[in-house]
Parts: structure tokens; sequence; C-alpha cells
């Protein structure tokens, strides 16, 4: 049998995962990452992945520190400046503009498969990290010395520790016996790439529609913009449906026109849209990051920077254990991480679903109050940039690598 033997192994190379094991590798842990799917490495000129995320100023100080950035601006990047976000039910707005709390710019608009490549890039490069890919995790022995997995191909991984980043639907998550509560949204996020006729000039634009709707548009260095339109899981199927012109001619409609006209669309996707807390963190020697511990609503555009700065206080938790010689699956170490990381994923995730639920009544007096409070904090300043902070990754407690270096931990 053929049986690879190391310090870590993380299950999963999408952003979290990747993360995780470039971190490890950086501060010297043998680290194998597996991944059931070769992700996209280069790709054709054209419109722009279906999967883009908003990163906070943050998630780039992570990956800079994980020696991904460089390769996210070779590829593609773009800089958002502003935020406008209104409620077309009554006359709410909010603008938060970066100039505002002292910089020039509130986050980075990336693709999905662009923080993935470089990631991948990056990890090649390291010699303590191994790649299996393509391969998928079958069985999993969370066994007190070691843990053990087996793969596809027969091969077998055995490891100190086994952080699960393979998404929502987890299935180390659910081999190890951790459980998961949330509910499903009557809604679906519908993605696709857009070409508006008027310019986005770096504006990230997000429209509360009356129909409990949310629209947001994301901005792309081409002119395009990458959109999200969360809405009733009926009606996405509908949106899906449509051909190019009536699609174009809803979606255009849906935006008020705020861009112009929409002139061309590229694939189109949709997401059942669930809010999902894993009940542990860890179990044994199995620990859970990203999407495999938490999936919230996009509405702000979270999960994956929730994700990151899951990668980040993990990779430091475990490379000071490391350092100190302490096992790698100590409960010093996975319970500290658990108690730093649940209570600001369940803060970010409480103010999404509530969000969410504001602005889903319709009932006219309380759109008029809704709208009222939005334009109150509109006006207030100190308020205001409490909540553009906040969107930009400012939390209260942030791991080393989201500020400075790895020399720090
Ligand atoms: C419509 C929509 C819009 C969004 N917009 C934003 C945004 O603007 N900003 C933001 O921050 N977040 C956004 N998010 C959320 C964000 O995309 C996710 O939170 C993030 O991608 C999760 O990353 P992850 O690495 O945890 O999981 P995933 O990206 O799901 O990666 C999991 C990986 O594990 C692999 N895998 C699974 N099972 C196995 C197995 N058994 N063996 C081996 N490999 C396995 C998979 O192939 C995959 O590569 C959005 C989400 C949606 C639905």
């Amino acid at each position: 049998m053929n049986i690879i033997k190391t310090d870590v192994v993380v299950v999963g190379g999408g952003i979290v995962g990747a993360a995780i094991a470039c971190g490890l590798s950086l501060g010297g842990i043998q680290t194998v990452l597996v991944e059931g799917r070769a992700p996209q490495r280069e790709w054709e000129e054209g419109l722009a992945d279906l999967r883009v995320s908003a990163l906070t100023q943050a998630s780039k100080n992570i990956l800079e520190n994980l020696s991904c950035w460089q390769g996210i601006e070779k590829r593609s990047v773009t800089p958002y400046r502003e935020m406008k976000i209104w409620d077309c039910a009554a006359n709410g707005a909010l603008h938060f503009d970066g100039a505002d709390v002292g910089g020039d710019i509130l986050g980075h608009i990336v693709e999905n498969r662009v923080t993935v490549a470089s990631l991948w890039d990056a990890l090649e490069q390291n010699e303590s990290a191994t790649i299996i890919c393509p391969a998928r995790v079958t069985a999993l022995d969370n066994g007190k010395e070691r843990a053990r997995l087996v793969l596809d191909d027969g091969r077998v991984v055995e490891a100190e520790l086994v952080v699960a980043a393979d998404g929502r639907e987890s299935m180390v998550r659910t081999m190890a016996g951790i459980s998961v509560n949330g509910w499903e949204y009557d809604h679906s996020g519908l993605v696709a790439t857009v070409r508006p006729e008027k310019p986005h000039n770096e504006i990230c634009y997000q429209r509360f529609l009356a129909d409990g709707g949310i629209l947001a548009f994301l901005p792309i260095n081409d002119g395009t913009c990458s959109i999200v339109w969360s809405t009733e899981r009926g009606h996405a199927k509908e949106l899906l449906a449509l051909d190019e012109g009536a699609f174009l001619k809803a979606l255009t409609e849906a935006s008020d026109g705020l861009l112009g006209e929409i002139k061309e669309v590229g694939d189109r996707a949709a997401f059942p849209l669930r809010l999902q807390y894993a009940s542990h963190y860890s179990k044994g020697r199995v620990v859970l990051a990203g999407d495999a511990a938490h999936a919230l609503h996009p509405l702000a555009g979270q999960g994956a920077n929730q994700g990151l700065l899951d990668s980040g206080s993990l990779i430091e938790l475990l490379l000071e254990a490391h350092k100190e010689g302490r096992p790698l699956a100590s409960q010093h170490a996975l319970r500290r991480y658990e108690r730093w990381r649940k209570s600001d994923n369940y803060m970010m995730m409480g103010a999404m679903d509530g969000l969410k639920k504001v602005y889903g009544v319709s009932f006219p007096p309380f759109e008029q109050l809704r709208s009222l409070g939005m334009n109150f904090i509109d006006k207030t300043l100190p308020v205001k940039n409490q909540f553009s902070r906040y969107a930009m990754g400012e939390h209260h407690d942030m791991p080393l690598l989201s500020k400075g270096g790895l020399a720090g931990i």
C-alpha cells in the first residue's frame, strides 16, 4: 500500500485550503494538499469567470504575505473605490468611499480562479508542500496517534492533523462526525458577467429590490461587471431559462438603468443560498476552515474573506505550536482557533442574515423606517466609517498574517 506520511494534510485546494497549505509550508510544516479537481491555471482572454470575490484589504494582506498577490496582479485584479447601496422600495441610500477612511480604495474584485491559480503557483515553489491532484478523500480514520485518509486512487495519507477545507458539503466534516445547523434561504444567487452601456467607474453597486431580491454589480477592469442577483429560487430558474435578449432586458429593468442598458451577458449559473454553521470547528485530529465551517448569504460578499481570516488564524496558531515543539493537533491550539474564529464568523453570519431579513420585509411603514435608518447612517460619518472599516476587513482581533508577515509569528 502506498502510504504518504506528513505533518498536516489539507483537503480542498480552493481559496481557503490552498492559502492554509501555503502558509503552513512556508513556515516549514510538511503539508500535503489533496484536491479532487484540478483548478484552471490558464484560460483564453474573454469575459471574466462566473465566480468572483470582493476581497478586503485584510484578505489582500494575507495573500500578499503568502507571496501570491503578485501572481494575482499579473493575471487580473480590479480595485474598487466606492460602494453605492440603495433601497428601491423607499429612498434609503448609503455611499461608502475609500477616501472617507483615509485610503484610496475599499477593496479588490478578483476572479476566484485567479486567486486559486496564484496560490497554487506559490505552493509549487515550496519544498515543504506536496500537491495530490486529482484525488478525492473517500475515508477517514480520526485515530488517537495519527489521522489516516484513504484516497479514491488507493493511496493513503497519514498526518498529525487534517484540515477540512473541502467546502460547504464537506465530506471530511461528515466523516469526522461534526454536525451542522442552519437553514435554507428561499433564494438562489444568480451569477454572470455582463457588459453595461455606461462605465462602472470602479464602483460596486448594490440594489435592494422591491420583491426582496438583491442585485449587486461588481466592477471588472475590462469595463464589464460581475453580477450577483439574489432572488427567489423559482424566479432564478426563470431568469436562467430566458434567452439572452430577454435576460438583458430583465436585468436592465431590475437595475433601473443605473449603468444604462446591459448589452452583453456571458454564461449564467445559480447557486441555492443557505446559512450553515458547524457545531464544532474541530474534533480529534480534524479541524474545519472556510465554507466547511460556515456558509453565509453572499449579500455583502464576505464568505471568502471570512475563510481567509480562518486561514490566517489557523496558520498563526499552528506555526506557533510548531515553533514551540507542541503537537499540531493539541487541544491548546485547536480550541483557541475555534474560540477565535467562531465568534467573528457568528457575528458576520448574524449581520448578513439580519440584513437579508430586514430587506425582505415589504410593509410600507417599515420600508420608510428602514430608509430613514439608512439615510441617518449615511449622514453620520463616525458610524458610517465604522461600517466601512468592518467591510474593509478591519475586525477587532485580526491574525498577524493580515497585518505583518510570517516573521511576526
Ligand atoms: C453567488 C455567490 C457569490 C459570492 N461572492 C463572494 C464575494 O464577493 N466575496 C467573498 O468573500 N465571498 C463570496 N462568496 C463566497 C465564497 O465564494 C466562498 O465562501 C469561498 O469560495 C469558499 O472557499 P473554500 O475554499 O472554503 O471552499 P470551496 O471554494 O468550495 O473549495 C473546496 C474545494 O474542496 C474540493 N473538495 C471537495 N470535496 C473533496 C474531497 N472529498 N476530496 C478532495 N477535494 C475535495 C473541491 O473540489 C474544492 O476545490 C460568494 C458565494 C456565492 C454562492
